[in-house]
């Protein structure tokens, strides 16, 4: 029996039925590509597994066989992280979908791979518990947002999703069990990642290079009963930011966030339309959360202040009057209209991607400012500076991204916008901010400026964990 068929039928025997294993090109090519610019490339074999004895058998046949893995969930992540760089089995965890543990008392949840956003919301909004729900697609894994450090709407008080894991259970790439956090002690214990050595960074922000994650404990917050959206402008970023700077430091915000001009639009303009005059450049709102009215009634109050003492220096900021129905869309998360792909890249065509960072506020305008150059002067078709800022868990971080929707059917447009993206992405370095989930495009630029004893030391814990180099090899471009 040649390799192939081996595999096949290895694979089948441990999901236990053919219709949870396919080689087949048309299945295959489902996981070849996503709606980003990156190449697709066919994995040779994709496998959805139910249990994690099964994961387990699947990254030892894959040891066995030299064959590269790639973990999968629901392939959103608009960096090509899932498209195999050199084939190999894509290991799909959506069958692994359930919610083990709900616990309101202790205020974690334990969950595997394949619950998605949707799904969690719907159990947790019964006993007024949350997470943070991105405004990204619902269909979207709450595990694999948080291991790789996504944002949701609670991202100003909490932090990022993965700073809300308490617990973990890995398969390792070589295949043995691993539980790191309170749950490696007692195994019924997932409350927190505290006080142990924080072995849990060895699966976090790898892009599922480092290990399959086949349970994650996550800190549930309540839902406070009194919610107030606070909506602004601004005739630019500088202005902008700096409201935002000085309302950060109450730390009231559960999401302080504002968008461009052009990222406001639905659907995103393709290719670049020129602003209204008159329009404010950047249009901004905060979600303020009290679990009294009183809570609640002094954050306003300090909102309208903060306001208030801007406008009386000169700043062009201004509290703004929106519809109520829109104003729900930033509590009523997950959604399937605020931040909806099809929102996104109707107009474009399909494709969408984005410079995506962490950047600390201070440089947002100097970035903006450049990154407006490239795209309204430097390409062609010009594009819509879709510019997103939110401040993280007070201000010493910030996000700062740019939605970038492109037709997926006209090659050199979709080069255009893959060249206007990692031309930003260069400006963005250059001024200390970080790319998040970065295509390899972009890891290779990260690599290339990282202090050399920082990708010797992911190069040495990636031999350590996986000697076999089969975790979606090529990803971090380091192995
Ligand atoms: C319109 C739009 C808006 C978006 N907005 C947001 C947003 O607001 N916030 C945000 O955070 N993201 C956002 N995203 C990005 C995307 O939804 C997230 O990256 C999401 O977390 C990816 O989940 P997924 O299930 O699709 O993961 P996938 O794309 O399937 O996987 C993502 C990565 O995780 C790895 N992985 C998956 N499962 C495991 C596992 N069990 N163990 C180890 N590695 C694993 C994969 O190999 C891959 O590297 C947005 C996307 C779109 C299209």
């Amino acid at each position: 029996m040649d390799k192939k068929d081996r595999v096949y039928k290895v694979l089948t025997q441990i999901v236990g039925d053919e219709k949870w294993v396919s080689n087949s090109p048309v299945d295959c090519w489902c996981y070849s590509y996503d709606m980003s610019f990156v190449r697709p490339k066919m994995p040779q074999y994709v496998v959805l597994p139910e249990t994690v004895e099964e994961v387990q058998a699947i990254v030892r046949l894959a040891n066995a066989e030299k064959l590269p893995i790639v973990p999968f969930t629901a392939g959103t992540n608009i960096g090509g992280l899932c498209i195999p760089e050199q084939g190999g089995i894509v290991v799909d965890l959506k069958r692994m979908d359930k919610i083990i543990k709900i616990d309101t008392e202790s205020r974690y949840a334990i969950i595997e791979p394949g619950v998605s956003h949707a799904a969690l919301a719907q159990e947790l909004y019964k006993v007024k518990a949350r997470f943070g729900w991105p405004v990204g697609p619902p269909s979207a894994s709450v595990l694999a947002a948080a291991i790789n450090h996504g944002i949701g709407g609670i991202t100003g008080r909490y932090g990022l999703n993965s700073q809300q894991i308490t617990s973990m259970e890995v398969i390792l790439p070589t295949g043995e069990t691993a539980r790191v956090g309170s749950c490696a002690i007692r195994p019924d214990a997932w409350h927190s990642v505290f006080p142990l050595p924080r072995l849990d960074g060895l699966f976090q922000g790898w892009l599922g290079t480092t290990g399959i994650v086949t349970k994650l404990g996550i800190f549930i917050p309540p839902v406070p009963d009194y919610v107030h959206i606070g909506t602004f402008s601004a005739k630019d970023l500088t202005d902008m930011e700096k409201f935002m700077r000085n309302f950060s430091k109450y730390e009231y915000a559960d999401d302080l966030t504002a968008i461009s001009w052009w990222l406001s639009q639905v659907p995103i303009p393709y290719p670049f339309v020129e602003k209204p005059k008159g329009a404010p450049e950047w249009n901004g709102y905060c979600v303020l959360y009290g679990f009294t009215e009183k809570e609640l009634e002094n954050k306003v109050d300090t909102f309208n202040k903060v306001i208030a003492s801007e406008r009386k220096a000169g700043s062009s900021i201004d509290a703004t009057d929106v519809p109520e129905e829109s104003k729900k869309g930033r509590t009523q998360l997950p959604s399937q209209i605020v931040g909806s792909t099809k929102n996104y890249c109707k107009q474009g065509g399909g494709g969408i991607s984005w410079p995506g960072t962490f950047t600390p506020s201070n440089k947002w305008t100097e970035v903006w400012e450049q990154w407006k150059d490239i795209y309204m002067n430097k390409l062609s078709p010009a594009l819509s500076p879709a510019v997103r800022v939110t401040m993280y868990r007070g201000t010493h971080y910030g996000m700062l991204r740019l939605m970038t929707p492109f037709p997926r059917d006209r090659p050199a447009e979709e080069a255009n916008a893959a060249n206007g993206i990692v031309e930003c992405l260069k400006v963005l370095l250059d001024a200390g901010g970080i790319p998040y989930k970065p295509p390899v495009a972009y890891q290779r630029e990260i690599n290339q400026r990282a202090d050399p004893g920082y990708v010797d030391l992911i190069q040495k814990v990636k031999d350590m964990l996986d000697p076999n180099h089969i975790m979606n090899p090529g990803k971090y471009q380091v192995r």
